[in-house]
């Protein structure tokens, strides 16, 4: 997967926003879930972390709450720009 700089966020596409003018570190961060992949369970998501669990992250808009999350810093901001239509504000992370 390419990684994306902040630089390269698009704007809010629910209310324009440009989250690229927030502060990063409140912008896209740890979201407190982790995910593990293992042979039984296959990828799903846990609330604590115990190494070495990878941490999920969100990017969140300021101007609407608006958000997404992903599996990855670089996920997170490609889902961002990405847009598919089921991403909506009331998406969550599975439990
Ligand atoms: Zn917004």
């Amino acid at each position: 997967m390419e990684a994306l700089s902040f630089s390269e966020l698009l704007p809010c596409p629910f209310c324009g926003q440009d989250v690229k003018e927030q502060d990063f570190l409140d912008t896209l961060y740890p979201s407190g879930i982790y995910w593990r992949d293992d042979d039984e369970h296959g990828r799903h998501y846990v609330c604590r972390s115990i190494s070495p669990d990878n941490p999920c992250y969100q990017l969140v808009c300021h101007g609407c709450d608006a958000s997404v999350s992903g599996d990855s810093m670089d996920e997170t901001a490609i889902k961002w720009n990405t847009r598919t239509p089921r991403l909506q504000k009331s998406e969550e992370v599975a439990p």
